[in-house]
């Protein structure tokens, strides 16, 4: 099937966009060059993409230097009404979006309607909002001097963006980076760019000037290297692994860029005696089943009291097999493919690394087979763990996985919520007011969720400790993160003695 073929069956009424996005126009890669993106559900190709190299990003780069002096002295409120505006238009082609979006990553299209694109309009919206209410302070100071604050953007932000979710990471790494006033060069995932260049096409129509939005998709290793080099951007802002995190943090160096950096997660969820058994199982499934577990904040350790881990797994892995697995762009699905095949077979290598290491597989741990054989399609699996040092029980796995582990006492479960090297988001289950409380205070991570998992709002800050990155996402945090403070000394009284009176 051609792109338009492709543009019928899944139902979208404009032209998917498959070229780099520079200085306001859709324009082919210099080079020639382009990628397929694949559609996991059967891993056909769905369009072939323009492949930024070195010389389409340093374009992007120029583009967003040329607008940067507008943009960032343009009144605050302007930009925000243009945020406002991307935002309405978001939720006008939601539809549109949804599908594209379930049609690049394998999200099931009632997540991409119900989450996906009303979070990624509920995020341009609140940061255009922002805009003209971030403010510097004035600061009492020596007497006779007038001390204040500026908040100035920082200039060309690169922003690289990963496969997971990525039309609402796109808003998330966009949003308070243009509100602040920055101008942007961003790189989508090499698997999944579609919404990423839909957005770009929406930014054009909200008003949005030339050159203030570039979007280079391209491999991480060439565009994304690049971006994290580039002398002439002010700051890199990453979603990602923690090992290609770590890359970016070296290549940075060369002009001391400021770096934020959003990595893996291991999350702990805990369920203690006292909780509600019912509430639990849901939101522990939740916690690890939506969007295939491929989420940095996943709730992929389950950690049970011993004396209702039979009775909750009981109800969790009836409730894991009946997850309705299917084709993404079906609305009864509820859970679709992984997002690459590549990611598939990752996942389902550490199915052998439980077994080894002695671990019970208690679901899942295969692919469905039948009409989904052709996919990237895990069951959800449930995986019982002899010790919480176990890899598998530390390492990212970053699909519908979960490990389960026992505990004792209170101080055991903290332990075992405190033992990787990750500290993303966290969640505990009790009715015990004092233990949520004291567990949310010791617990080592960027979020914790009490009686509920994965709650995301724009207004809350996100991200993580540890090997989890540093820096946040959201809220006036994010603003914060976009901008550079500038103090302002002036002298207003005209008897101060200067230091060498003649
Ligand atoms: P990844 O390599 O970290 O990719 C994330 C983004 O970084 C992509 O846009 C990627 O481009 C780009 N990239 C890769 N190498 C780069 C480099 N040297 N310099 C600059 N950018 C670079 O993640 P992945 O390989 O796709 O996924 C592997 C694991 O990462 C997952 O299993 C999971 O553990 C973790 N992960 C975490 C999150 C999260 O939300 N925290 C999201 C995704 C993945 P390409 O698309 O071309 O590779
Ligand atoms: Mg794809």
């Amino acid at each position: 099937m051609d792109l338009s073929d492709i543009q019928k069956a899944v139902g979208l009424k404009s032209p998917i966009r498959h070229q780099l996005f520079i200085d306001g126009e859709f324009v082919d890669a210099i080079s020639g060059e382009t990628l397929a993106t694949l559609n996991p559900h059967d891993n056909s190709v769905i369009a072939q993409v323009a492949m930024a190299g070195h010389a389409d990003v340093d374009l992007a780069v120029k583009a967003a230097h040329k607008a940067f002096p507008a943009w960032s002295r343009m009144q605050a409120a302007d930009r925000g009404r243009i945020l406002l505006k991307l935002a309405d238009l978001i939720e006008a082609n939601g539809e549109e979006l949804a599908r594209l979006e379930s049609l690049d990553t394998g999200h099931p299209i009632r997540d991409c309607r119900m989450l996906d694109v009303p979070r990624t309009a509920g995020c341009f919206r609140y940061f255009g909002g922002m805009a003209d209410k971030f403010q510097g302070e004035t600061i009492p100071v020596d007497a006779g001097f007038l001390n204040y604050t500026l908040r100035e953007p920082l200039g060309v932000v690169g922003q690289v963006v990963p496969w997971n979710f990525p039309l609402m990471f796109t808003s998330w790494k966009m949003a308070p980076a243009l509100a602040a006033g920055n101008t942007i060069v961003l790189k989508p995932a090499e698997i999944t760019p579609l919404t990423t260049l839909k957005i770009a096409e929406l930014m054009r129509e909200a008003g949005m000037p030339a050159g203030v939005v570039n979007i280079v998709p391209g491999l991480g290793q060439v565009a994304g290297q690049y971006i994290a080099e580039h002398p002439d951007i002010a700051k890199i802002a990453f979603t990602g692994s923690t090992a290609t995190g770590k890359r970016i943090v070296q290549a940075s160096a060369g002009n001391l860029k400021k770096v934020q950096l959003e990595l893996g997660g291991k999350g702990a969820n805990i369920v203690f005696e006292d909780a509600n058994l019912i509430a639990a199982v849901n939101g522990a499934a939740w916690a690890i089943f939506h969007n295939q577990g491929q989420a940095c904040i996943a709730g992929s350790r389950l950690v049970l009291h011993e004396n209702i881990a039979d009775a909750f797994l009981e109800k969790f892995i009836a409730l894991a097999n009946s997850i309705r697995l299917g084709n993404p762009l079906d609305p009864e699905t509820e859970m679709g493919p992984l997002t690459s095949a590549m990611h598939r077979d990752r996942v389902l290598s550490y199915v052998e690394v439980a077994k080894a290491e002695g671990g019970e597989v208690l679901a899942g741990g295969v692919s469905p087979g039948g009409d989904l054989a052709n996919g990237c399609y895990v069951k959800p699996t449930i995986v019982r763990v002899k010790n919480y040092k176990d890899r598998v029980a530390q390492e990212e796995v970053f699909g519908p996985f979960v490990t389960v582990l026992t505990f004792k006492t209170d101080a055991e479960a903290l332990d075992i919520a405190n033992g990787t090297e990750y500290g993303l988001g966290s969640g505990l289950w009790t009715t015990n007011l004092q233990r949520a409380h004291l567990f949310a205070r010791e617990i080592r991570s960027g979020m914790v969720w009490v009686n509920s998992y994965k709650r995301v709002n724009p207004g809350s800050p996100f991200g993580g400790t540890g090997q989890s990155g540093y820096g946040r996402e959201m809220g006036f945090d994010a603003m914060r993160e976009y901008t550079q403070v500038k103090s302002v000394w002036v002298n207003i009284d005209a008897q101060i003695k200067p230091h060498y009176p003649r």
